[in-house]
């Protein structure tokens, strides 16, 4: 029956305890130090930005080190004795970084192109008619990172003695580099699992290693054939309001059997305002930038309070779909520039921007619960009826009610939902007649 087999990364997390944990911050410095002039050395080479990260990889060494025959290189590395793997790991995470921050750029670039090309004039934050106008932060894709935080990664010859209790790892303490042990607490890798490079990662006051473990999963059915088994289907809409997301079970016969909103987007909302309020005001009296480093601690509480709720939405969705038996998401599909739009107006830190991160943790949450997601473009989902098809003649933006032409009525993303799971087993079983 199986067509293949494919693999799952689940990220573990332990408890760190060690006997100089400011070693590890020492160790942090330097490791940003490193990743952040890589980052500019890559951004300022354009003719690398097209080459595989390996490739990225070679010409950066190539560009900073001097190498066996002891070159002068073009703009050297101004650290000594950095051991190649810490260096390597630096190198991946500017080089990761600097990619993401031009895709940014290029999204950005490309969807005020086409709002020119439509004759519109795009004046901001927050404005257009987009049904979530609220406004928070610009995303400022447009300008490149002061700083980066990301986690120093171990790479192999940077760790050794490794077990799910204990780990030691080479640290460096601002003069020399030592080996350095360290208890951990937490759960035993599953038996089949490969342990990819390990990082630490400050979580509030607590010292946390994060471990990437790679699970094999036994092959996921091709959607068309779930689809002939007469599986159930879930559509899946992201919303603005309380709801972070809404979802609606289809069964094979194209009736609905189960409904379900994924609530917790004002309380979400309630927590980044309040800590955005406190970065605004520290900002103020600092007179500093509010990305400065005085409000470091406010952007990674913001940050965790993103991860929390991300993981917690994707959970309950997988959730909801084995209760109900349903071994396909559907996700509405949208294009780049009005994405962009949309996002744009509900600001960085509300619940539809979530449904970025919701989006990559249902992915494979879903595909180690043998679930497979997909997506359709969700043109024509938000403006009909489920139920007969005809258009929405009313559409209420505050409790999001709408009223068909024949008269039915009910909450325009649950609708949107439905559209979207019904659509996809119609298209599939339209495909299979034929
Ligand atoms: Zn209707």
């Amino acid at each position: 029956m199986s067509t293949g087999k494919g693999y799952s990364i689940t990220t573990y997390r332990f408890r760190l305890r060690c006997g100089h944990p400011e070693w590890l911050m020492r160790t942090q410095e330097l490791y940003d130090g490193i990743v952040k002039f890589y980052y500019d050395l890559l951004l300022d080479h354009e003719e690398l930005w097209e080459q595989s990260s390996q490739e990225i990889l070679c010409s950066l060494e190539f560009l900073s080190l001097p190498g066996k025959e002891k070159r002068k290189p073009q703009t050297p590395l101004p650290w000594e004795d950095v051991p190649p793997y810490f260096r390597r790991a630096a190198i991946n995470g500017g080089t990761a970084a600097a990619k993401s921050f031009l895709t940014r750029k290029r999204m950005l670039e490309e969807s005020e192109e086409s709002a020119k090309e439509n004759g519109k004039t795009e004046s901001g934050a927050g404005s257009g008619d987009d049904p979530y106008g609220k406004k928070h932060y610009v995303p400022r894709a447009e300008i490149p990172a002061e700083e980066i935080n990301s986690a120093v990664v171990y790479y192999s010859r940077m760790y050794r003695d490794f077990s799910p209790e204990h780990i030691t790892l080479k640290v460096w303490d601002g003069q020399k580099w030592n080996w350095m042990s360290c208890r951990l607490f937490g759960r035993e890798f599953p038996p089949e699992a490969g342990i990819l490079s390990p990082s630490v990662v400050l979580e509030g006051p607590f010292l946390m290693l994060h471990v990437p473990v790679k699970e094999p999963v036994e092959d996921i059915t091709p959607v068309k054939k779930r689809m002939r088994d007469g599986e159930n289907i879930c559509g899946v809409q992201f919303t603005n309001g309380d709801a972070f997301a809404v979802a609606s079970i289809c069964d094979a016969e194209g009736n609905e059997t189960a409904v379900k909103f994924f609530n917790g987007g004002r309380e979400y909302s309630h927590h980044c305002e309040k800590l955005l309020e406190k970065i605004r005001r520290s900002a103020d009296s600092l007179g500093d930038f509010p990305e400065g480093p005085a409000n470091r601690k406010y952007w990674m509480h913001l940050k965790h309070l993103r991860e929390h709720y991300a993981h917690q939405v994707s959970r309950e969705i997988v959730r909801f779909c084995e209760q109900n038996h349903a071994g396909t998401i559907v996700l509405p599909k949208y294009r780049n520039d009005f994405m962009w739009k949309v996002m744009k107006g509900a600001g960085n830190w509300s619940p539809l921007h979530l449904s970025f991160r919701v989006r990559t943790y249902l992915r494979y949450k879903a595909w180690q619960s043998g679930i497979i997601v997909i997506e359709s473009y969700a043109g024509g989902a938000s403006t009909v009826c489920a139920k007969c098809g005809q258009p929405l003649a009313e559409k209420d933006g505050k409790s999001k009610e709408f009223v068909c032409r024949m008269g039915h009525r009910g909450n325009w993303h649950l609708n949107t939902a439905r559209n979207l799971a019904v659509k996809c087993r119609r298209q599939f079983q339209e495909g299979n007649s034929g």
